[in-house]
Parts: structure tokens; sequence; C-alpha cells
């Protein structure tokens, strides 16, 4: 009896906590609000629009059709973008708003010793809102590089209209095994800070994977290799775990409904990612045909992350790994081939692996010159990232149901794909939080 008390009082907790949840969250305009896109691009259709109308009523868009045929609410506000291109909000699903650029180990090392979680944490809310200011309406945060939960705290405080930023998707602490990520080559007599959550055989996987699921990971990300070179032209890498480690990861992860993140640069890395069940490869530098082929059988999602792998060659290189210089030609290859062959190809950036001052929207151009069209591009970055992220019902398409996540700029992204680092209006949940078509700054 007294036991059945104790769970209606935690239950009655927590119904509280859940009521206050939802009172905190910015409260819904009223009114409806329509926008005249002069130009609005169908992500889902593969097409563009013109003069069409979108209804918004609180947070989702109700209605989208050519003006003058679709029922525009007496009142409502009026959002002229009749001289812009509208799409829906970007998504990046590989950033890290923890962490504020690591070209070499020793700018990785000094966040993670010198910089208390708090102080990151306070970084990290101005990379949320930069990521937003950019266009970038929702992200896939793929580990906290040592700031344990801190990616969790970050999506509460957006969620409840605290700080401005995207939605969030976060993965918390990544896994990796005992020696295999930084920081590392410190004198053993000291305690120094891991990168990730250190984990060795199958029953401290499943327990850690729990522990994050339980702390709100929505993604479960672990570094899958590492120590890349060249062997008969093909990138190779030393994989961190055993093959039943990797099937203890992804089977405890979706046993839990959450989908594996898998970090795999060499060939070596992403086949046994590939093998285990992983859901996404991040990187995939060394994506050669055999890969490229398992990857499209079994429908896993790649995230090229080329402008990073761009920004870093120089330093890694000059630093004394003069195989990020290669990567950047391989890379290219492995986007050329995958984009033939259909590989589900999600926009992702690693953003926070270079420092947020670098716009998040240059890896579009790479993306065009290196092989899809502009539409395939923003469709990575719309449609694409949101079935990756299961999210298709809410995000990646301007259609009736779905948030009114919508962002516009000046000319025509189709023709000019860099168009997309200059967004000059971006809306969130049916509010407007960046203006400047309107508004000029
Ligand atoms: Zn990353």
């Amino acid at each position: 009896m007294m036991q059945i008390n104790v769970i209606v009082s935690i239950t009655a907790a927590m119904m509280g906590a859940v009521t206050a949840l939802v009172q905190q969250e910015p409260a819904k305009a009223s009114k409806a609000t329509v926008i005249k896109a002069g130009r609005l691009i169908d992500t889902r259709g593969g097409r563009v629009l013109t003069d069409q109308h979108i209804v918004i009523e609180g947070e989702r868009v109700v209605r989208v059709g050519p003006a003058g045929e679709v029922d525009v609410p007496a009142g409502a506000d009026r959002i002229d973008l009749s001289g812009a291109t509208v799409l829906p909000g970007l998504i990046d699903a590989h950033t890290h708003v923890l962490l504020q650029g690591d070209i070499t180990q020793a700018d990785y090392d000094e966040q993670l010793l010198k910089e208390s979680i708090p102080y990151r944490t306070i970084r990290a809310t101005v990379a949320a809102k930069t990521a937003l200011m950019n266009g970038f309406t929702a992200i896939r945060d793929l580990e906290t590089e040592g700031a344990m939960y801190a990616d969790a705290d970050l999506k509460q405080a957006i969620h409840r209209g605290i700080i401005p930023g995207p939605r969030m998707f976060v993965s918390t602490r990544a896994l990796s095994a005992t020696g295999m990520y930084p920081l590392l080559g410190y004198s053993w007599e000291l305690k120094v800070p891991e990168g990730v959550q250190v984990v060795d055989g199958p029953d401290e996987i499943r327990k850690a994977v729990r522990e994050q699921v339980k702390h709100g990971a929505d993604w479960i990300k672990f570094y899958c290799d590492r120590k890349y070179y060249l062997e008969d032209g093909k990138l190779r890498s030393k994989v961190n775990f055993t093959a039943e480690e990797i099937t203890a990861i992804v089977d405890e992860a979706h046993r839990l409904d959450r989908r594996v993140a898998a970090h795999a640069m060499g060939r070596d890395g992403i086949m046994a990612a590939l093998r285990a069940g992983a859901d996404s490869i991040e990187h995939g530098d060394g994506l050669d045909d055999e890969t490229i082929d398992l990857m499209v059988q079994k429908g896993v999602y790649w995230c090229p992350t080329i402008y990073v792998g761009v920004y870093v060659a120089e330093g890694r290189a000059a630093a004394g790994a003069s195989v990020w210089k290669t990567m950047v030609d391989l890379e290219r290859q492995a986007f050329g081939l995958a984009v033939k062959k259909g590989v589900k190809i999600a926009y992702g950036t690693d953003a926070g692996g270079y420092v947020w001052t670098e716009n998040q929207a240059k890896e579009f151009a790479y993306m065009v010159r290196y092989g899809q069209t502009p539409m395939q591009a923003i469709q990575s970055a719309t449609t694409v990232a949101a079935e990756l992220l299961q999210a298709g019902k809410d995000l990646g398409a301007i259609e009736p149901g779905k948030f009114a996540d919508l962002v516009a700029v000046s000319g025509n992204p189709l023709e000019k794909i860099d168009e997309l680092e200059h967004v000059k209006f971006v809306m969130k949940g049916g509010k407007v939080v960046r203006d400047d078509l309107i508004h000029p700054r």
C-alpha cells in the first residue's frame, strides 16, 4: 500500500513536471500569419513554385498554395517575401555546439583542460544561436566532447524558450574504448578529462547506452575507427572495438528505440559499422564501391562533412599527418560515386570541428562541386536529413501539418548555391527569428 502511495505521488510529481514544461514553452501566436513567397522550393517534389501563399497558425503550417487560391484568414499578419526564395528550415545532421574548432590536438586538449563545462556551455549557447541565424532550424549534435550531458541541457533550454537555438537532436557523450580517443599522451599519474565515455566489453557498453538514454540521448554515437592510413590507394583504419562490442552498441541502442551514428573514416571502420547495423556513417572518406553498395542495400545514411576535412587538412598535415590532405581527394571521389549509386546523403558539417564563425552553409557549395545538383544538396539538408532524424512528419518541407520552420534568401540558390551562405530570413515554429529582408539591419 505504501509503495502504491509512493508511486502515486511520484506520478503526480511527474505530471506536475510535464505541466510545468508545457507552460514554460513560449506562448503560441494566436493569430494566423501569411507569407507571400516569390519563389518556394518544394523539397519533396524537387521543384520551384512561384507566387505562393503559406498560411501559418501557431507553430505549424496549415495551408500552402498559389496566391489567390489559398484561403487566408481575415486579419492575418502578412510577411512579404515576394522578392525572395523561401525554403524549409535547414537541418545540419552533424554538429558539435560544445566544441570551438580543433585543427590540432592542442586545440582540442586546451578546451578540455582549461575550460570548465559551464564555460563551454556558455560558449555553446552562442554556437546554437549562430546555427539558427545561419538558417539551421534543426541540428543533430553528435557528442559533447567531454562536456557530459550539457547538450541535453541546451536542448531543454531552447525548447523552453530560455535561449534561441535550433531544434536539437542530441547524442550526449559518444562511446570509445580505452586508449582510443583523446585526451591521450599525458603522464599516467594524471587524471585528465575524457572526450568520450570510455567503455570496454559488451556489458559496459550496454550500461553506457542505458545511462545516455536515461540522461536524454536521442542518438547513440560511437567512434568506430582511428589511425587512418593509405594502402593501395584505399583509406584504411584501425577499428576501435571488437565486432562483438559494436554489435552490443547497435543492439542496445535499437532495443531502446535509439539510432546509431558511427564515426567511420577508413574502409575498415566503415565496413565494421555497416556489418553491425549502424544507421549513419559520419565522414566516410574511405567509402569505395563495395561499402557504398552495402550502404545502398542497407539504407544507411551518409553525412560526408566535406568542408571540415578541407578546413583541417593543412593544419593536420603540418602537424605530421599528411594523410588528411589525401583524404580530401578521396572524399571527393567517394562523393561522386555515392551520388551516382544513390546513397542517402544527409547534410552534415561537423561545425564545431571548425570554428563557429565559419558559416556551416559552406558545405552546400562543396556538395554541388562534387556532383550533386543544387536541388539534391538542398534536399540533403531538408527532406533527407528529416528522414534520418525520423522527423519527416514535422520537418524538411513546407507543407500543411509541419512546423513553420523556414528560411529565405534574396537570390535563387538553384542557380547560385552559395546564396545559402546569406540567409536573410529565418522563422522557427511560426516565430520570426531573423528578418534582414523586411527590416534590414
Ligand atoms: Zn564530429
